[in-house]
């Protein structure tokens, strides 16, 4: 079983999302989103290193209120950056020597599920380089100032990209060396830029990402349909609030 090093980037602005503060903060079936997230992959036998990316401004917060909790899944602070990329760079940097692989999986997407990341591991095991997505349903239309449909965009072979993203260390170092972090919106696109194939594994429209404060209420729905996570023995520190 390779290792993998884990890497959540935390540190947006959350502009779309209509209630103060960073939404990871925000509460979901009693815990903090950012919490749910991080639990999804601590415990695994497989992830050797986990490391948190959040805003220096979030920084207090954390430690005072989250510290001990943090220590007892093993989770590092990172200091993010003004884009995303630049956050995940910034853990990129600290990787740990054991892991072969890297995951990298937003905060803010905590209703993932283990069969999930299992199928998404090992494909990146086997190819270097794979991504949840799912293929998108509906039409799709091109909106000009946020009123009129400027144009219908053919829906073919298009797929909205998740996370978590897990590549071959090396593959995603060498990315983010080379690549032009400015405009990333995810790590894959940085790998792919590299001439890499990037392999896509079928994900779930229920590996929602928390945007606006409305998917709080989808997203705690999408949990009680989603089988429970095993933690590792009664001492966990949120055992409690599951
Ligand atoms: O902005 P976007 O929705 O793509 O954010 C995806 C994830 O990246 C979120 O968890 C957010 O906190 C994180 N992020 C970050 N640093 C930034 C911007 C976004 O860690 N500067």
């Amino acid at each position: 079983m390779a290792k993998v090093s884990v890497i959540v980037p935390a540190a947006g602005a959350g502009e779309r999302f209509d209630r103060k503060g960073n939404k990871i903060f925000q509460r979901l079936k009693g815990q903090p989103v950012f919490i749910r997230t991080l639990e999804a992959f601590a415990p695994r036998d497989d992830v050797c290193q986990v490391q948190l990316v959040a805003a220096a401004a979030d920084m207090p917060q954390l430690k005072e209120r989250f510290g001990g909790n943090l220590s007892l899944l093993g989770v590092t602070l990172v200091v993010g950056g003004a884009t995303r990329a630049e956050s995940v760079r910034n853990a990129l940097v600290n990787v740990a020597d054991e892991a072969e692989l890297v995951c990298v999986h937003d905060a803010v997407r905590p209703c993932v599920s283990q069969l999930w990341i299992d199928e998404v591991f090992k494909q990146a095991e086997k190819t270097g380089a794979a991504i949840l997505a799912w293929p998108l349903h509906g039409t799709l239309k091109r909106v000009s100032d946020q009123s009129t449909v400027a144009e219908t965009v053919a829906r073919a072979d298009l797929w909205e990209a998740q996370t978590p993203q897990v590549f071959r260390k090396d593959i995603l170092q060498k990315a983010y060396a080379r690549g032009d972090l400015a405009d990333a919106t995810d790590d894959a696109q940085l790998v792919e830029a590299t001439g890499r194939q990037v392999s896509v594994v079928m994900g779930d429209p229920r590996n929602i990402k928390i945007t606006v404060a409305g998917d709080l209420a989808l997203a705690a729905a999408v949990i009680n349909t989603l089988p429970k996570p095993k933690l590792k023995g009664p001492q966990h520190p949120f055992a409690e609030a599951q």
